[in-house]
């Protein structure tokens, strides 16, 4: 069991999962390969079932690097979404799912509404304020209020080895604490733009909780596209639900 976030122990009905490289690669149809889709879904079977999750429970977005977001219920349990970047669900017994292998998987829970969220972010999510979306989405339909909404961060890449060029930086610039400089090179911290953002629009400090494992430096426990640069795209699974 590779636990990555405490700060949802103390609401033992929630359950979280991050699966690492040695639970093999999770996501699917990375190719045309039908030998590693087969494989990649007797992985996630493996996983959710020592989750004790049943497969026909989750619910699979594919995601786009965009800023769409659904809410799902309990018809849509085992069904997969194209062009999802964020999950969510008032449903006890839906599991959220994403693959990430270097981004962003933020896990948010609302504790007054009992409502829960799992949003994919890279720097292009950050860019087009998907977290500021999923909130207004909490607030319209949920009527949720950010000072009441649990936030966990997953493994990611760090700025220690997220290297980017200025065309990246020179959209964040409203966030000076998330670069480093290291001998001519820029680094990265999109950890601390998705903190700065939620701490902006009304998350508690205290309720936000990020995981400082990087998955460039992990070689052995997480894939991470940066470091691999893979013809074939390898990735952890994310699963968030309510029991
Ligand atoms: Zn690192």
């Amino acid at each position: 069991m590779n636990k990555i976030l405490s700060i949802f122990d103390r609401y033992p009905d929630l359950v979280i999962g991050f699966s690492t490289k040695s639970d093999g690669n999770m996501r699917l149809k990375p190719s045309d390969s039908i030998k590693i889709d087969i494989q990649a879904k007797k992985n996630r079977r493996i996983f959710l079932d020592s989750l004790g999750i049943n497969e026909k429970s989750v619910v699979d977005p594919i995601l786009e690097h965009g800023t769409n977001i659904l809410i799902v219920n309990d018809i849509d349990g085992g069904k997969t979404f194209k062009n999802v970047d964020a999950l969510i669900t008032a449903r006890p017994g839906i599991f959220l799912n994403l693959t990430v292998a270097d981004c962003l998987s933020i896990f948010l829970y609302d504790h007054d509404k009992k409502v829960i969220a799992l949003v994919h972010a890279g720097w292009r999510g950050l860019q087009d304020k998907i977290i500021e979306n999923v909130l207004a989405k909490l607030k319209e339909f949920y009527n949720s209020d950010p000072s009441s909404i649990i936030v966990g961060i997953g493994p990611h890449i760090g700025g220690c080895h997220y290297e980017i060029q200025d065309d990246v930086s020179e959209k964040f610039r409203e966030y000076p604490g998330a670069f480093i400089n290291k001998e001519g090179h820029k680094f990265f911290d999109i950890g601390i733009v998705a903190e700065t953002q939620l701490t902006n629009l009304g998350f508690r400090s205290e309720n936000i909780e990020v995981n400082s494992e990087c998955t460039f430096e992990l070689t052995d426990k997480y894939f991470s596209f940066r470091r691999d640069k893979p013809r074939i795209i390898e990735t952890m699974l994310a699963v968030f639900g309510m029991k």
